[in-house]
């Protein structure tokens, strides 16, 4: 089967789901060493997006990227409004005119990583979401260059975003509000690396369903 934007309502649903089923935890974490507001902020921009779905899965990628980045950045707040719209939109500008193979993905998400990196001045080993997302874009090269299955490259990115979200667990943070905390920032996972991490934890289970469901 076609990965159309047609998947965006079940994904955008699975995301609705596993933010509001992990909530509490997610808050904790963003009130050991942030605002405690993060959870809020993405459930606003969710739920702008619920209601765009029937839109969104008419259009075709770059243009439901370009909505989906304009929307979390209208909706979202916080630092992580910009930074997720910054990535959507960045991919919706690399990925026209590309064919949207494992290999054109691979490089329209790490163009949309790297546009991330330059909105927040930050990158791997700052303890924030780029802890997550920058291994995954790395593991969506690695299996583009080794032709992998999409399956196994779909499966191999999902422990990619956990090791990374875990890794946040004994960083200092030199970004964002942590990094006001210094040394005690420490011993706690980032909240921004959790909700990273669970959104493409979600997206790959909806993905493996319909690559292994019979059509
Ligand atoms: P705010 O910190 O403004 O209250 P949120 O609570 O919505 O915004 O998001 C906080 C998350 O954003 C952090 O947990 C971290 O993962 C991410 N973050 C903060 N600053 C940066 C940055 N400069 N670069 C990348 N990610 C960042
Ligand atoms: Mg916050």
């Amino acid at each position: 089967m076609q990965l159309t934007p047609q998947l965006l309502p079940g994904l955008i649903q699975a995301i609705a789901d596993v933010i509001e089923n992990n909530a509490e935890e997610i808050t904790v974490l963003d009130q050991a060493i942030g605002d405690g507001d993060h959870v809020i902020n993405l459930q606003r921009g969710i739920q702008a997006l619920m209601v765009q779905t029937a839109e969104l899965s008419q259009l075709d990628w770059d243009a439901a990227w370009q909505k989906i980045g304009m929307t979390m950045m209208s909706t979202v707040g916080g630092a992580s409004g910009s930074l997720y719209g910054t990535l959507f939109i960045a991919m919706s500008k690399a990925a026209r005119e590309r064919f949207l193979d494992l290999s054109g993905f691979a490089e329209v998400y790490a163009q949309g990583v790297e546009a991330v990196k330059q909105r927040g001045k930050a990158d791997v080993g700052e303890k924030t979401m780029l802890d997550v997302l920058v291994p995954v874009a790395d593991s969506l090269r690695q299996s583009s260059a080794e032709g992998a299955e999409l399956t196994v490259a779909l499966t191999r990115l999902a422990e990619v975003a956990v090791a990374g979200m875990e890794s946040t667990r004994d960083m200092l943070a030199t970004k964002g509000r942590a990094s006001f905390l210094e040394e005690r920032s420490r011993g706690h996972i980032d909240a921004g690396a959790k909700t990273a991490q669970l959104m493409i934890c979600a997206i790959v289970a909806v993905l493996i369903e319909r690559l292994t469901s019979p059509a």
